[in-house]
Order: structure tokens, then C-alpha cells, then sequence
């Protein structure tokens, strides 16, 4: 069988602009190969079993050229899998693109195109710029500032773009700057045409940088950046809201699957996301404990849950074991807190006690409250290693008490190379702990320089006072905490949120 290659655009930086197809080409892939114009949040969202290869620049990895990643490319097509080259932007504007795809043409290999958002549009738009604008530029060029060095004649024109007028945007156009704005300026461009250089633009780190063309050599200014010229750049249709935490890069280390909340949160409120995932959730090494209770579970009068996956886990096995969920039959159900109720009435079940406080013994109070407590059996489906003080309650109030074990928590075996790649540059400003485990696996999962350096360049926030108290232990500079009467995702956003104000 042969595979399939999908050149597909990734957007300007702003995950949230691949387009539809993108991303279902990217949950579909086997392979992936990316660089560094790929936001880091695209790469994760592949495929969990998909097979990711960084084929940038970045230093300490070797660059590899464009005829080794057109190679892969093919290698990895017929061997029958199904690839995608994820490209910042349009793969086909200044991305190679064309050439991957003549290289896939010619061995017959099958290709498609997912165009995408190139950042030529995209940046000014976020800066507050229509490339075209009726009465002020009816044309828009885009041009390379950085043409192949080894050609002996560059192919711009730039007098003659000079003399065009219309807008100009220019790609890679930092570092040759010098060189061509003297022949735009020859050409006939006024030395008093507006300017404006977007960095990062569409990311939460996004800068824009305006003057006039005869000052654009001059300009502080960084790569990569898409560079306007003409009228159009003195628009300043500003909408693009940072955000409070804008420019900021906080790492969520929750399991991907829980971590959505958290992440959007962050997002919306400008920061930019990374996210490492510090542990996953694994069946318990034996399932017999629960089956057995499963099969007598109409002898229980109450189940209780403390944790969002005790729930989904439980009443995943229940199902696969009865096929049934009237196989809970009339036991009644307590959730430890409010994220715990909510898992529970996703699974159309209503809960029917949740403690006022939940934190640590509000349960277990509010269950030992019940009449003729010591009558009643409870199931108490958990994790492998458990913190709810609840069955021990339970227990001294002489009522029969069942734990069983639905799954296990684990350390993943490693990092994303990227997020190495962030946490070693010392770009990232605050870790987020939402329980113990994250703290110390996120500890365990760097080597002791990387630990070391990030503890002195990030702050830590932490869901709870058990939380902040491991974080410590590990060296985390712990300056944001839940409120104790909120101790929730929430609770946490909002004091990063006052953290930073
Ligand atoms: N295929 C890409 C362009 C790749 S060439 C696209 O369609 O956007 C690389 C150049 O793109 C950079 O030098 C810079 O000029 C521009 N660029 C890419 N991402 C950018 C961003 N987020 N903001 C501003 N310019 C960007």
C-alpha cells in the first residue's frame, strides 16, 4: 500500500486559524514533520500514536535540508502511511511547498494540498491593517526579502515595485532590509511611505513596530516579522486584545484530556499555552477487585467519587462489564467536589450529595451526618494512590466501606522535544501544578540543569495547599495558590490572575 502526503498550512501562529481540514488531516496523520513556524499547540493536538519529527533549525538539533526532508517525505509514504508536513502559514506562499510537492510528483507519490492562513494577511489584520483598503491601495504584493542566495541575479524587481505603489508585504524581509529599500526608494517609492513591521503576529506575543520606509534599515525590529509598505500601514484598526496575561508563557501540566479548561482559560486571557502533560491515566494492574463489586453493586446504598476520572473510569468498566447502567440499580451517589458532580451528570446521573467545602474532610463530615450511618455500604471507586479522608470517616463511623482501584496514575516516559526546547530558553514565566503528582512528575520528567534552570527563570501556581506544599518540596517558587474556599480550576485561574495585575 502506498501512503499519502498532505501538505498542509498550519496558519500564521494563533492556533485557532488552521483551517478545518487542517486539523482533521492532523488528528488523521501517522506522520508528522513540522518546524518552527508550527505552533506548538498544533503539533500536540496530532494523534497521540502519530509519529512527530522535527525537521527545523533549532539549535542542538541538526538542521536537516530540504532534500532530506523531501526524502522522508517519500520514505515515509511508501512504507503506506499517511503524512502530513504541517507548514507555517499557506504551505505554497515562500513555504517550498511546490517543491515538496514536484519532488512527490515525479516519484508518484499521492499529495494533497490543505492551503492555509499566510501570515502576510493574517499579521497586519491582527495589527490593525486591511492589506487593501477602497481609496488607499487597490493592490497587494507579496515579495521575498530574502531571495535564494545563491542566484547571481536576485529576480525582484524592487524598482519596478517601488514605482507600482499598492501595498507590499514582505516575507523574510529583516535581515536584507539594507539592500532593497534604497532600490524601492530609487524606483520611486516615497522615503515617507508608512510602515509597519508585525513580530510574531497573530501570537500572544505579537509587537508592531510603525515608521516610515527611509527609517525601515534603522528599525529595531526581529525575525520573523511580515513587513507592510504603503499607505495602508498608517490604518490602525487595533482590535487585537493581549489580554491580562499576554506575553506570558505558562505550561499546564495536566493529562491533555483534563487539561482543556485550564488551557482555554489561559488562552483567552492572552497567554500563550504550553502544554506538558505530566501524567496518564493507566487501568489499574488488576481489575478483579472492581469486577467483583461490579457484579454486586446492587448491594450498595451509596457510591462515592473523588476524582472526575474515578468517575469516567468506573462507569466505563461498569458498562463493559454489564452493558447496563441500570446495573447501579438504586445506590445513591456522592461526588468530593463540584468537577466530580458535573462528571457524574455527564453520564446522565445525578448526584446527590456534594459537600458545601470541598476540600479534604468536607465529605466524609457530610456523609457521617447521614441517619443510621452505621447501616449503610458504600463503594468507593479510586484511584491506585488515593487522598480522600472520606472512607476513613466512613469507616470509624462503623459503616462498610469497599475501595476499589479503577485506575492508576503514571509518569508519560518523556517530553516533546519543543517543550524542552521552550522550558531550556527560559522563555517560560509560570508552571501550573493541579495536584501532587503533576509537581513531582513534572520534576522527575526534566534533567537536573533543565529543573534548574527552570526553577530560576518560571514562578509555580498551585490548585491547592497539598499541591503548593510538593512544589515546595521539589524547589518551586509556589507565588499563586487557589483561594481554600475555591480550590478549582477557576479558583486557580483567578489567583494567577491576581498574581499578575
Ligand atoms: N508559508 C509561510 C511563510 C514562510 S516564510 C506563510 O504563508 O506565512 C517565513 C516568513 O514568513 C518569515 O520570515 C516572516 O516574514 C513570515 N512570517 C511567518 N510567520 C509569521 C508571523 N507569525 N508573523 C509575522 N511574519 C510571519
Amino acid at each position: 500500500m502506498v501512503g499519502k502526503v498532505y501538505l498542509v498550512g498550519a496558519g500564521p501562529g494563533d492556533p485557532g486559524l488552521i483551517t478545518v481540514k487542517g486539523m482533521a488531516c492532523l488528528q488523521d496523520a501517522e506522520v508528522l514533520l513540522y518546524d518552527d513556524l508550527a505552533h506548538p499547540d498544533l503539533v500536540d493536538r496530532a494523534n497521540p500514536d502519530c509519529e512527530r519529527i522535527y525537521v527545523g533549525k533549532r539549535k542542538g538539533f541538526k538542521a536537516k535540508t530540504q532534500d532530506e526532508t523531501n526524502q522522508l517525505l517519500l520514505d515515509y509514504a511508501r512504507e503506506g502511511r499517511q503524512v502530513v508536513r504541517l507548514k507555517g502559514g499557506d504551505p505554497y506562499v515562500f513555504g517550498r511547498g511546490g517543491e515538496e510537492a514536484l519532488v512527490l510528483r515525479e516519484a508518484g507519490v499521492a499529495f494533497e494540498v490543505v492551503p492555509g492562513v499566510t501570515s502576510g494577511f493574517a499579521a497586519p489584520a491582527y495589527a490593525g491593517i486591511p492589506v487593501t483598503h477602497r481609496g488607499v491601495s487597490t493592490q497587494v504584493t507579496l515579495v521575498t526579502g530574502h531571495e535564494d542566495p545563491t542566484k547571481p541575479e536576485t529576480q525582484v524587481k524592487w524598482k519596478a515595485l517601488g514605482a507600482a505603489g499598492g501595498t507590499l508585504v514582505v516575507y523574510m524581509g529583516v535581515g536584507k532590509r539594507g539592500d532593497y529599500v534604497p532600490l524601492l526608494i530609487e524606483g520611486g517609492a516615497s522615503p515617507q511611505m508608512p510602515v509597519a513591521v508585525v513580530e510574531w503576529g497573530t501570537r500572544p506575543e505579537q509587537r508592531i513596530v510603525k515608521g516610515v520606509l527611509e527609517d525601515l534599515p534603522s528599525m529595531d525590529i526581529q525575525n520573523p516579522a511580515a513587513i507592510v509598505i504603503g499607505d495602508v500601514a498608517a490604518m490602525d484598526l487595533d482590535w487585537f486584545e493581549s489580554g491580562i496575561l499576554s506575553g506570558k508563557t505558562i505550561v499546564v501540566t495536566r493529562t491533555r484530556e483534563q487539561a482543556s479548561l485550564l488551557v482555554k482559560s489561559l488562552r483567552d486571557l492572552g497567554a500563550d499555552v504550553l502544554e506538558v502533560p505530566t501524567i496518564e491515566i493507566v487501568d489499574p494492574v488488576d481489575w478483579d477487585p472492581a469486577d467483583d463489586a461490579i457484579e454486586r453493586l446492587d448491594s450498595f446504598d451509596w457510591l462515592i467519587f473523588s476524582s472526575p476520572n474515578g468517575v469516567d473510569r468506573f462507569l466505563k468498566r461498569v458498562l463493559d462489564r454489564t452493558g447496563d447502567i441500570r446495573a447501579l440499580g438504586t445506590a445513591r451517589i456522592a461526588a468530593i467536589g463540584p468537577s466530580t458532580g458535573d462528571a457524574v451528570r455527564r453520564h446522565g446521573l445525578k448526584v446527590d450529595l456534594v459537600p458545601d467545602r470541598h476540600v479534604a474532610g468536607g465529605l466524609g463530615t457530610a456523609l457521617c451526618a447521614l441517619p443510621d450511618i452505621a447501616t449503610l455500604r458504600f463503594l468507593v471507586p479510586r484511584p491506585e494512590v488515593a487522598r480522600s479522608e472520606a472512607p476513613e470517616m466512613l469507616k470509624s463511623s462503623g459503616a462498610q466501606v469497599e475501595e476499589i482501584v479503577v485506575y492508576r496514575t503514571v509518569k508519560p516516559e518523556g517530553m516533546l522535544p519543543q517543550a524542552v526546547d521552550r522550558l531550556s530558553s527560559g522563555s517560560v514565566d509560570m508552571i501550573t501544578f493541579t495536584s501532587s503528582s503533576t509537581a513531582r512528575h513534572f520534576a522527575e520528567l526534566l534533567d537536573s540543569d533543565l529543573l534548574e534552570n527552570t526553577r530560576s527563570h518560571s514562578v509555580a501556581a498551585s490548585i491547592g495547599r497539598t499541591t503548593t506544599a510538593t512544589a515546595r518540596e521539589y524547589g518551586f517558587d509556589v507565588v499563586a495558590e487557589a483561594p481554600e474556599d475555591d480550590v478549582s480550576i477557576e479558583g486557580l485561574i483567578r489567583s494567577i490572575c491576581l498574581y499578575y495585575k
